[in-house]
């Protein structure tokens, strides 16, 4: 089943990219509605909601992450529909750390682990 799939792809992603900027050496990552509120920042352990999409169809990027108690579980909640794989998924974050080809190896960072697909949307839908 494609989402099964989708969820064993990205469990272990970093939780950052695109439009996620997290703090990897103290090991958090922004919610993107709470953030207006001053440092709201999730940790490991935490459950959280994240919004991805396969950009281009050949890398999956964050565009948001968020607390649970938001209620966000669908894709059409945080983004518009596009020609492209969108998924809304439940995960805990883990501190995996993240070898970034760019800036070197990050041993704080956090990761998506228990990945649990909320929504999916595909790429025909945004046709
Ligand atoms: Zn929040």
């Amino acid at each position: 089943m494609e989402s099964e799939q989708i969820a064993r792809k990205l469990t272990g992603a970093v939780a950052g990219g695109l439009g996620v900027t997290p703090d990897y050496e103290r090991g958090r990552v922004p919610c993107a509605l709470c953030r207006a509120e001053g440092d709201a920042a999730l940790a490991a352990g935490d459950r959280v909601t994240a919004a991805l999409r396969n950009y281009e169809g050949h890398t999956w990027e964050p565009v948001a992450v968020y607390c649970r108690s938001h209620g966000i579980d669908q894709v059409t909640d945080v983004m518009e529909v596009l020609a492209e794989e969108q998924v809304i998924l439940a995960a805990t974050l883990e501190p995996t750390g993240y070898l970034d080809p760019l800036s070197g190896y990050h041993p704080n960072a956090l990761s998506f682990g228990g990945v649990e697909l909320l929504d999916y949307s595909p790429t025909a839908a945004g046709y």
